[in-house]
């Protein structure tokens, strides 16, 4: 599953949002899910799409995409340099595909701020100081051993290169996203893991008031605000309850369905669809992948035996109430191997064993 890394300073409602995702009793009821490690949980996609075919195909069950969220322990300055849970924060962050950093933007005077006040650039800048020189440390660590290597092997050479160059961005306080590496550059440092080379969301945890306001870009990014205190108090109700509380506050969908979404977007990631009588199942999928990939991600038998896929389109598909319609109207298609699989396409994979 797609896994994306909470982080943020103390205090700014990581815990309470994670909690949130974790523990909501609306999804619950839907998708029977549980929280793997206490600071793991697996969430699932919210698609009202599934809802959708599974009601045509009278499937027995519905299996959602799903984001795996790790809330990692506060990170304070100095965490770079090991100091209180700094350590045990950038191991468990490595391992994830995205980060989602919290900002706090709520005013309540209750709970206490890191510097005594609510400045979320500035703690923008915090964290992203602490991740640099932690990728600095990385970069420094790897560079001399390289270097010696790189002497006796002489295919080394550009690996050692791009090594150099993203210590030199960092070092000028730029992220490793940022310094317009090439794709060769990248891969050559993927076994680094750099911590600034993962796509960043920014949460703005926000006042009640503000969940539906548009906020100034930060970092230019535009951050995604989302009420940790309303998602807690959502997750405890059931689904109809739920429903109307969020129209009360003006909104159409959870903070967990908008933040899947934005993770989706900024990872440029897509769902098709499998559905029959057994199940309707979301996959995910990069924008732009094409038919054998896609069915390699349900079984590797699948992309290597690929023959063809039959594909409807999602509104095909419901408007023609499910395959039969599709086939009999002329919608159902074969695509081969070169077919660049579309958000929402309703697939059926023929492959050889
Ligand atoms: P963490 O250290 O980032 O994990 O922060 P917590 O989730 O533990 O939250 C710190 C404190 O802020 C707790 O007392 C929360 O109840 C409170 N808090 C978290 N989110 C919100 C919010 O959206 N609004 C308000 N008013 N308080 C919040």
């Amino acid at each position: 599953a797609l896994s994306i890394g909470i982080v943020g300073l103390p205090n700014v409602g990581k815990s309470t949002l994670f909690n949130a995702l974790t523990s909501n009793e609306a999804l619950a009821a839907n998708y029977p899910f549980a929280t793997i490690e206490p600071n793991v949980g697996v969430v699932p996609v919210p698609d009202e799409r599934l809802e959708r075919l599974s009601a045509i195909d009278g499937a027995a069950r519905i299996i959602p995409a799903t984001v795996e969220f790790v809330d990692i322990a506060g990170l304070v300055a100095g965490a770079s340099r090991g100091e209180g849970l700094g350590n045990q924060f950038l191991a468990n962050i490595r391992e994830t595909d995205a980060i989602c950093e919290v900002v706090r933007y709520f005013s309540d005077p209750d709970v206490v701020h890191v510097d005594g006040r609510v400045n979320p650039s500035s703690d923008v800048e915090t964290i992203k100081t602490e991740l640099i020189l932690a990728d600095l440390a990385t970069v420094e660590k790897a560079l001399p051993r390289l270097e010696k290597d790189a002497k006796r092997d002489k295919t080394l050479a550009a690996k050692l290169e791009a090594v150099r160059k993203v210590h030199d961005g960092l070092a000028e306080g730029h992220r490793a996203r940022t310094l317009g590496l090439s794709e060769d550059e990248q891969a050559a440092l993927a076994d680094l893991h750099l911590l600034t080379m993962k796509p960043i969301l920014y949460v703005a945890n926000v006042d009640e008031a503000q969940v539906s306001a548009q906020l100034e870009p930060i970092d230019g990014c535009h951050p995604v605000p989302i009420s940790a205190k309303v998602e807690a108090d959502l997750a405890e109700l059931d689904p109809e309850e739920a429903q109307v509380f969020l129209e009360e506050l003006g909104l159409q969908e959870s903070g967990l369905a908008r933040l899947a979404r934005e993770a989706y977007a900024l990872l440029g990631l897509q769902s098709y669809f499998t559905s029959g009588v057994q199940e309707t199942r979301a996959w995910t999928i990069p924008v732009g992948a094409k038919a054998p990939q896609a069915a390699g991600v349900i079984h590797t038998d699948f992309e290597r035996g690929f023959i063809k896929a039959e594909t409807a389109s999602y509104d095909d598909y419901v408007t023609l109430g499910g395959e039969k319609g599709c086939r009999d109207a002329g919608k159902l298609r074969q695509e081969g191997k070169e077919y660049v699989v579309q958000d929402g396409d309703v697939m059926h994979f023929k492959f050889n064993v």
